[in-house]
């Protein structure tokens, strides 16, 4: 059995303030271990349910958060950017059992600490066939693709109500209580690698392939802060206007639709600016 981790930073135990996700800052380089801690132990409860397998695809900013030195010597780690499927790079080359989002947090413009999709600020929204997504529900889809099931999802508490909607037999861990964006009541890593371990250990029982959904076509729809950022995202091909502030595409699969995401949020970081966005 192998699984794999798509591990993602602001849904970590003790993590609420940009600071704390921002590479380079001394909040991060503390956090880092906190994070570190949780993917350790989700990793060893699946050992523990009899795991044969498991790699870690970091998928937070830079792609290059975890100590590698502090997880179990079973593991294997992908680190770094440049991945054809990003968040759940690794799922399409047909060993994979079953998949767990650990870190994850809630979509743009809705409640969930450091709530946003994929980009920090300038996405205010993102609806998958009208229905508000997160980067789990978009990913849930692409791993449906592949005929792998979601078995665990970490993160804030409603990072985990979240995935009630798109992963109703998942494995769930709430590492802190939403209070705002910035603020949460957290637990301490102790407990939490704890309950993550033990959570993780029931979820390597749901780590069964299934047959390949094909669940399209998928209309993504984004909503952004300024005006122009949505004239920018039209030089994607497919991206069409749909209100001032908004662009929508249509892809047949969820593999083409996240690569066109990729591209439309790549495109629209670039037109970003410092002060005004
Ligand atoms: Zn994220």
């Amino acid at each position: 059995m192998k699984i794999l981790i798509s591990a993602d930073m602001e849904g970590a135990t003790g993590v609420t303030w940009p600071a704390d996700v921002l590479p380079g800052t001394p909040q991060w380089e503390r956090c880092r271990g906190l994070f570190t801690s949780d993917v350790n132990a989700a990793a060893l409860g699946f050992f523990d349910g009899g795991a044969d397998d498991v790699l870690i695809n970091e998928a937070h900013w830079s792609m290059r958060n975890l100590l590698l030195e502090r997880l179990d010597e079973r593991v294997e780690m992908l680190t770094g950017r440049h991945k054809s499927l990003s968040m759940v790079e690794g799922v399409q080359h047909g060993d994979v059992d079953g998949v767990a989002f650990v870190g994850y947090h809630t979509g743009a413009g809705t409640e969930g600490v450091l709530a946003h999709t994929y980009l920090a600020n300038s996405i205010t929204g993102v609806w998958l066939n009208g229905t508000r997504a997160s980067e789990g529900l978009l990913n849930a889809h692409v791993v449906a693709e592949y005929g792998v099931p979601v078995v665990l999802v970490t993160g804030d508490d409603l990072t985990c109500a979240d995935a009630e909607g798109y992963a109703p037999g998942a494995q769930k861990v709430a590492v802190k209580d939403h209070v705002s964006r910035y603020a949460a009541v957290c637990r301490t890593p102790a407990r939490t690698a704890a309950d993550i371990r033990a959570a993780a250990k029931v979820a390597a029982g749901l780590a069964v392939r299934q047959d390949p959904v094909q669940g399209g076509p998928f209309t993504v729809e984004l909503e952004f802060d300024a005006e122009h950022l949505a004239m920018a995202a039209t030089v994607v091909p497919g991206a069409e206007r749909t209100g001032e502030r908004r662009v929508a595409y249509t892809s047949g699969t969820m593999y083409d639709g996240i690569r066109t995401f990729k591209a439309v949020t790549t495109i629209v970081s670039a037109a970003v600016e410092e002060q005004y966005g």
